[in-house]
């Protein structure tokens, strides 16, 4: 978390390489006193103590860098989360000096936004790379990302969902085909359906 004290923690991080002799300059101060928001508010409790982050456990690595499956313990925690968290910063107060920025290339693309979850289920790798063009989120490629998906769904998802998810489990590619049986394990035990019972439209 990089507080900086009048702009929030909102950053993207980057780097500048420069055959420069550029003198360092001194580490900030502590910004965070007793504060221990971020700690209350991350939803895997990947911040083990003040100053100490499980990389392993933060939503952030579990839906972008992880490769593989998401383990199951934390499935749930994630909520409808489908690519990376930020609930740590949303809660730092050093935020309430944060301005939007008016930088064109973070504002938010209706392309993206106009879709559903559901919406996301059917995508194809052509367009799921259409869909994410000069977006991060094509780095993560589309099994990955319909597995973060069915995750939320298996979260937040209701009956109508079934039928595409039911779908999804005979995906040939095993990361979508466990991820899509686990949510609809998670929406039928949540809507008290039985293995065996189709999912009805609701009316
Ligand atoms: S990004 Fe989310 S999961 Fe990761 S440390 Fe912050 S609150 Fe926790
Ligand atoms: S929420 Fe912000 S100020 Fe509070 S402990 Fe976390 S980083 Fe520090």
């Amino acid at each position: 978390m990089q507080v900086h004290r009048k702009l929030g923690t909102w950053f993207f991080l980057a780097e500048l390489i420069t055959t420069l002799e550029i003198e360092p300059d001194s580490p900030s101060k502590d910004s965070c006193g007793k504060c221990n928001r971020c700690i209350v508010a991350c939803p895997t409790q990947a911040i083990t103590a003040p100053r100490r982050l499980d990389a392993r456990r933060c939503v952030s690595y579990l839906t972008i860098e992880n490769k593989g499956p998401i383990p199951e313990e934390f499935r749930r925690a994630i909520g409808n989360h489908i690519y990376g968290c930020d609930d740590c910063l949303v809660a730092c107060p050093w935020n309430k000096f944060a301005e939007a920025s008016q930088e064109a290339a973070f504002q938010a693309r209706e392309s993206i936004f106009s879709h559903t979850l559901r919406d996301f289920l059917s995508l194809t790798d052509e367009t799921f790379r259409q869909v994410f063009a000069k977006n991060p989120i094509k780095r993560i490629k589309r099994p990955a990302f319909i597995r973060n998906v069915c995750v939320a769904l298996g979260n937040v998802g209701t009956q109508e969902d079934l039928p595409a998810l039911e779908s999804l489990s005979e995906d040939p590619h095993p990361l979508i085909a466990e991820h899509a049986r686990w949510a609809v394990a998670e929406i039928r035990q949540r809507y008290g359906l039985s293995a065996s019972e189709t999912a009805q439209p609701p009316p």
